[in-house]
């Protein structure tokens, strides 16, 4: 029997109103996506690809425009009582502890604030010491009193990730959780989301641009271009045997990567200006080699939107030539 989803986003829209002269930026374009108990999925794609705005509709801080977030199974209702109960269950961690964290506030102060705004009605010390503990600040005692700027960097997003376990969530929401930490304290801070996961449970999504930090931490990973998963399965899946071109070209950059890297050119993606077909053809190198046209696939990558991804577990990718190649000859 398969667990059912902690978390999900059906048939997914946001759009915003466009910049002066544009059209509506359709930031999430059509997702489906589900994220288990336990689970740690990594959002992976390029910045402005709508990684952000897809976190915060599963955070309830954005409203979709179409389609549903839903949690255990029923859908977020986003009356003023219903988000705050979600939003204590659901727990963003952002990337720069040093902007997360009130200078002016003690460590103390600022791991007790979600417990204070949420009517905490049992013994704060105690919530306190523990989540410290918990996110590695041992003996917590020591580090009650210390402001933000007596802390090391990766100290303060250990106080970050314990604002959000005094709320004992099920999901964290994080956001490049390592992006400003020296490459010596990312480890520490992936090996204690892994942690937080098998002591406690915890599902995680973590939005990041970095494919390497996926392959250390997630189970699965789901790659975003414009506003749509376009590849999603299995982190080996996906990062060892990747079948969109897009998913290839980000690989193909990283340092360890063998053959020759695959620079995107072509116009930045522009969420009020998603083109007509496959939203990547612009870019695609398969397209730009003739690889798509000698599989018989051009026509269709100019003209024809690929299907919208679902939110199975299987290995997926929205693309008509890795659709053609999945085909049995
Ligand atoms: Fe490239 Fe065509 Fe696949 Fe889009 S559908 S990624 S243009 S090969």
């Amino acid at each position: 029997m398969t667990t059912p989803p902690l978390i999900g986003a059906q048939g997914l829209h946001v759009t915003f109103p466009g910049r002066r002269g544009a059209g509506p930026a359709r930031a999430v374009d059509g997702v489906e996506l589900d994220i288990r108990p336990g689970e740690i999925v990594a959002l992976v794609g390029e910045s402005g690809c709508g990684k952000s705005t897809l976190a915060r509709a599963l955070l309830g801080l954005v409203r979709p425009t179409a389609g549903q977030i839903s949690y255990e199974g029923r859908e977020l209702s986003y009356s003023s009582r219903a988000l705050r109960a979600h939003r204590r269950q659901v727990q963003l961690v952002l990337q720069d502890p040093s902007g997360s964290l009130n200078p002016r506030h003690t460590v103390y102060d600022a791991v007790a604030e979600g417990l204070r705004i949420h009517g905490h009605a049992g013994d704060e010390r105690a919530a306190v010491a523990e989540a410290l503990s918990r996110a590695g600040l041992r003996p917590p005692e020591r580090f009650f009193l210390r402001y933000p700027h007596e802390l090391s960097g990766g100290q303060r997003q250990r106080v970050v990730i314990a604002g959000a376990l005094v709320l004992e969530p099920r999901l964290l929401v994080a956001d490049e959780p390592v992006a400003s930490l020296d490459a010596s304290v990312r480890g520490e801070i992936l090996a204690l989301l892994l942690r937080l996961r098998t002591e406690l449970g915890l599902a995680a999504l973590v939005v990041t641009h970095d494919l390497g930090l996926a392959w250390n931490i997630a189970d699965r990973v789901a790659v975003m271009y414009l506003g749509r998963i376009v590849e999603t399965g299995t982190v080996e899946e996906v990062l060892t045997a990747p079948r969109h071109p897009y998913t290839q070209a980000l690989l193909s950059v990283l340092p360890e990567a063998p053959g020759t890297p695959q620079i995107l050119t072509g116009e930045p993606p522009d969420p009020s200006r998603i083109p007509p077909g496959c939203r990547f053809h612009a870019r695609c190198p398969a397209l730009a080699s003739g690889q798509a046209e000698r599989a018989g696939v051009a026509e269709a990558c100019r003209t024809q939107d690929p299907e919208m991804l679902h939110a199975a577990r299987e290995p997926q990718s929205a693309c008509h030539l890795s659709a053609r190649r999945a085909v049995p000859t």
